[in-house]
């Protein structure tokens, strides 16, 4: 992580990802109320127009262009020491989990993270012979204001009646975990798993334990409705070995050696919708106060952020409002650089949060 310097270009880059209507939206007989104008990042949804830095859907351009123009920057970034952080936004069922790939069934093949997995692996490769490469992977959730380990390594969910804990998302016992800042600002898990892994398959083994163990719960908005924020973190160390050239113009006998050590987080929000529409007991609602309290606060840190006459001044950053935004305190602002991805529905019931989540997504820039 180097040391910080203001970056003069915004660091907080904002893209639309509408995804197609859906089969339960067309036996509904949903219309699509979303229109992309050709040709520019724009959006309308009834009389209202937003421009971003990027937009991907149906009509325009097509999500493959969103991991060349969105991400390999970050993971090129990583190499060179920047810490990096892509947020997936938007209402349950607006395609978060298909966009990042943090589902274990959808998109696991084409969403985000494998596509950050393949191009991380294939970049190291190509430079192994000069550079000693290592990896880390922390996979946590934040549900309620707690942080929860995912790829602990306790037996998971087999209903198969040999395992008491058969239908438990989640083996409690071990100690909770803790977000710390060392006195450089590097914001650690202690408590958390950290794999190491040396090969894709590993990688890829830990975001399908993770995605298994995500707690989930039923709403009346989607039974599979994720009220939690998923964090899948890779770190990059890497030590390289310089060969000073000494006055003569000739390499140096000594070398030296250079660390640099990176992450990049890949965050599947909670939903954006609002406690009130998911109606349920007083229990849910509280979890929704809580994810409110992360989203807001995560709302206010990318708007303090992205307004560059506030940064100048050196305006507070409220990053301590909430887990989420504490733990990715170092990977956004400063050096690093952030991707949002705000997801929507095209449909005409998804109308109200569509437009809330093109809202928030505006706040950001
Ligand atoms: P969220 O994580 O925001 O709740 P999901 O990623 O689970 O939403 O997506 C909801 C549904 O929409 C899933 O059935 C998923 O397969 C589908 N979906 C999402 N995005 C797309 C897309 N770009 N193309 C096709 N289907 C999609
Ligand atoms: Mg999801």
């Amino acid at each position: 992580m180097k040391a910080a310097a203001a970056s003069e270009d915004c660091c907080v880059k904002v893209a639309v990802h509408v995804r197609p209507l859906i089969g339960d939206e067309k036996l509904q007989g949903c219309k699509d109320c979303v229109t992309v104008t050709p040709g520019k990042p724009q959006v309308q949804i009834g009389t209202h127009s937003f421009t971003f830095d990027h937009v991907y859907g149906s009509t325009g351009s097509p999500s493959s262009s969103m991991f060349e123009e969105c991400i390999v920057p970050l993971v090129d970034g990583l190499f060179q020491g920047y810490n990096a952080t892509v947020l997936a936004y938007g209402q349950t069922g607006s395609g978060k989990t298909y966009t990042m790939g943090t589902g274990f069934k959808d998109g696991c093949q084409t969403g985000i993270i494998p596509q950050v997995m393949n191009a991380l692996f294939a970049k190291i490769e190509s430079l192994k012979h000069q550079i000693e490469f290592q990896l880390h992977v922390s996979f946590i959730e934040i549900l309620k204001e707690e942080v929860r380990d995912l790829l602990d390594s306790a037996p998971l969910n087999k209903s198969d009646g040999s395992n008491p804990n058969a239908g438990k998302i989640h083996v409690p016992g071990k100690q909770p975990i803790q977000i710390r800042e060392s006195s450089n600002g590097v914001i650690t898990l202690a408590g958390s798993t950290e794999v190491s892994v040396s090969m894709l398959k590993e990688m890829a083994a830990c975001l399908e334990q993770g995605s298994l163990s995500r707690a989930t719960g039923s709403t009346n908005m989607n039974n599979q409705s994720s009220r939690s924020h998923a964090i899948f973190t890779i770190t990059l160390e890497q030590m390289r070995k310089l060969n000073p050239i000494s006055g003569d113009g000739c390499p140096n006998d000594i070398t030296s050696e250079e660390y640099l050590c990176a992450k990049l987080h890949l965050v599947d929000l909670a939903g954006s919708e609002r406690a009130k529409r998911t109606g349920s007991d007083g229990m849910r609602f509280k979890e929704g106060v809580h994810i409110n309290k992360g989203l807001l606060a995560l709302g206010n840190v990318i708007s303090a952020l992205g307004d560059e006459k506030k940064r100048k001044e050196g305006v507070h950053v409220p990053y301590r409002d909430s887990k989420l935004t504490r733990l990715l305190q170092d990977s956004l602002g400063g050096n690093s650089r952030t991707v949002m991805i705000a997801c929507i529905s095209p449909a005409d019931i998804n109308a109200e949060e569509t437009l809330n989540t093109l809202k928030y997504a505006n706040r950001a820039r």
